[in-house]
C-alpha cells in the first residue's frame, strides 16, 4: 500500500494562510493546491489540520515554535549504541512523545561492540524508554536487523526518524530502500514544497509498503508544549509523582514527596530525576517567555485559550 498520495505539483511558495497566520508546509503535510491563470506553478490555499507534528522551538526565535514534519504514524529515534547520549535520548523521546505518534528507538551500529555489551545497552534503553516504546538494535551489515526497522514501519505507514547528525539514519534509509535514495528526485514534491525551499526531509517510499522521512541536520531540540510528552518518556517518574502528598509536587524539597523517596531508597537513579527537572523547567520556562510575548504583543489571554488544543 503507497502511504503517500496526491499529484507532484511545483508551486511558488512553501506557505499558506491559516486562520489568519502564515503557516509553512513541512514534510507529511496535505495540502490543496489551486492553479491561478497565467501561472506556471501551484499556490498552496490550505493546509489541512495536522493528524501528528513533530515540534521544537524554533532555534532562531526563543518564543516561536518550528514544525519539522506532518501527519507520521512513528518516531524512529535513531541514537548509536556505542556512546549513547542519554540526556540527548530523553529529550528526543519527549518530543517524540509529544507528536501523539508510536514512538520506537532503533541503536545504531551494533556492529561496533560485542553481543554482550550490545545487550547491556539494550535493556538499560529499554528501563529508560519504558514498556511501550520498542528498542530494536541495528547495523546495516545485520540485513534481519534491517528487517525489523521495516517490519515496525509498516505497510502503509509514516515513519520519521530522528537523531543526531552522523548516527547512521541516511545509511539504514538506503537499505531500507535497497537504493541510494540521496539520488532520487523531487520525491519532496508529494507534500507540495515548492523549488524555492531549502529544507530537505524526504519522503522514501519503501519496497514492501510504509515510507521513512529522514530528518537530517536537527542539531537543537529545543522544548515547546510538551507536557504530555514528558509524561510519557518518564512513565517511571509519573508514577511515582502519582503517591506524592502534593498533586502539583515539583520533586525538589516538597514534604511527602514519593519522588524525592524513591531516589533516597535507590529505587529512582538521581540522574534520571535530574534530567526530568531540567526537561520540565525548559518547558516551563518557554511557556512563560512565550505568554509573555504574546502579552507585549497585547493579545488578551481568550485569543491564547482559543489556540491552545
Ligand atoms: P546520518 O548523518 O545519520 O544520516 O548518518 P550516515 O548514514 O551518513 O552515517 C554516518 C557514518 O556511520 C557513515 O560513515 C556510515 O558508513 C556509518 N554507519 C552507518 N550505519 C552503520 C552501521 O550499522 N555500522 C557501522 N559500523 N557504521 C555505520
Ligand atoms: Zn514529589
Amino acid at each position: 500500500m503507497k502511504c503517500s498520495s496526491g499529484e507532484l505539483m511545483r508551486c511558488e511558495h512553501a506557505t499558506a494562510l491559516v486562520k489568519g497566520e502564515r503557516v509553512r508546509a513541512v514534510v507529511g503535510d496535505r495540502v490543496e493546491v489551486e492553479l491561478p491563470d497565467g501561472h506556471d506553478k501551484g499556490v498552496i490555499s490550505a493546509i489541512l489540520p495536522r493528524r501528528t507534528a513533530f515540534v521544537r522551538r524554533d532555534p532562531a526565535e526563543r518564543t516561536a515554535s518550528q514544525v519539522l514534519a506532518a501527519n507520521f504514524d512513528l518516531v524512529i529515534v535513531a541514537e548509536p549504541i556505542v556512546q549513547l547520549n542519554r540526556s540527548r535520548l530523553e529529550r528526543e523521546l519527549v518530543l517524540a512523545h509529544e507528536t501523539g505518534a508510536d514512538v520506537a528507538v532503533v541503536l545504531t551500529k551494533a556492529d561496533l561492540m560485542s553481543a554482550a555489551e550490545v545487550e547491556a545497552v539494550r535493556r538499560e534503553v529499554s528501563d529508560l524508554a519504558g514498556q511501550m516504546v520498542p528498542v530494536l538494535v541495528v547495523s546495516i551489515e545485520d540485513a534481519a536487523s534491517v528487517e525489523r526497522v521495516r517490519a515496525l514501519v509498516g505497510d502503509g505507514r509514516v515513519a520519521i526518524l530522528i537523531g543526531k547528525s552522523g548516527v547512521g539514519k541516511s545509511s539504514l534509509v538506503n537499505v531500507l530502500a535497497g537504493a541510494d535514495v540521496q539520488d532520487v528526485g523531487d520525491v519532496r514534491e508529494f507534500d507540495g514544497k515548492g523549488r524555492h525551499t531549502t529544507v530537505d526531509r524526504v519522503m522514501v517510499e519503501l519496497p514492501g509498503g510504509g515510507c521513512v522521512v529522514d530528518m537530517p541536520g536537527v542539531r537543537g531540540l529545543g522544548m515547546w508544549d510538551a507536557d504530555t510528552g514528558l509524561g510519557l518518556a518518564f512513565p517511571d517518574v509519573e508514577e511515582l509523582a502519582a503517591s506524592c502528598r502534593f498533586r502539583d509536587c515539583s520533586h525538589v524539597d516538597e514534604p511527602g514527596c514519593a519522588v524525592l523517596a524513591a531516589v533516597a531508597s535507590g529505587e529512582l537513579a538521581a540522574a534520571r530525576l535530574e534530567s526530568y527537572r531540567t526537561l520540565s523547567s525548559e518547558i516551563s520556562a518557554v511557556r512563560a517567555r512565550r505568554d509573555e510575548a504574546r502579552h507585549m504583543r497585547g493579545e488578551k489571554a481568550s485569543d491564547r485559550k482559543k489556540r491552545r488544543k
